[in-house]
């Protein structure tokens, strides 16, 4: 297809309300699934409707790249929340644990409490080093 056909046909499809076919936002432009750089053509059968935002992102992946890149993404986002889960919940059961540690007067409980608040804070250290700025506890 033609430029200028591409053009039209694109146009139509954003006035009928077409979506991207990747994220199901309003289309704006057509990305090349098997992209041009990569050999693909101006065909229709190698166009996808899609946004500027997931035409960008997608760069020169083709869909089925850019797909597996989507589901791996999607499963980066998943471990990071569930680690967070993980770590407010360790930190819940250590600060219990603290408590009675607190109380205890031996030499042995001193030393695994120094451990495990060493641990703690490595995690979450690690943890906010991976994430988007959230602090759990400070007590510095
Ligand atoms: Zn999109």
């Amino acid at each position: 297809m033609k430029v200028k056909e591409l053009r039209k046909y694109r146009d139509r499809l954003i006035n009928e309300g077409a979506v991207c076919e990747y994220c199901g936002a309003p289309m704006q432009c057509f990305d090349h699934m098997e992209p041009t750089s990569r050999g693909g053509s101006q065909e229709v059968e190698n166009l996808a409707r899609c946004c500027i935002s997931c035409n960008a992102e997608k760069g020169n992946k083709t869909t089925n790249e850019y797909i597996r890149y989507l589901k791996m993404k999607a499963n980066i986002a998943d471990s990071l929340l569930r680690d967070r889960g993980k770590i407010i919940e360790e930190a819940v059961k250590y600060a219990v644990w603290n408590m009675s540690v607190a109380m205890a007067t031996t030499a042995a409980d001193f030393v695994s409490k120094g451990f495990v608040k060493d641990w703690m804070e490595n995690s979450i250290s690690v943890y906010e080093e991976q994430s988007v700025g959230v602090k759990i506890g400070d007590d510095k």
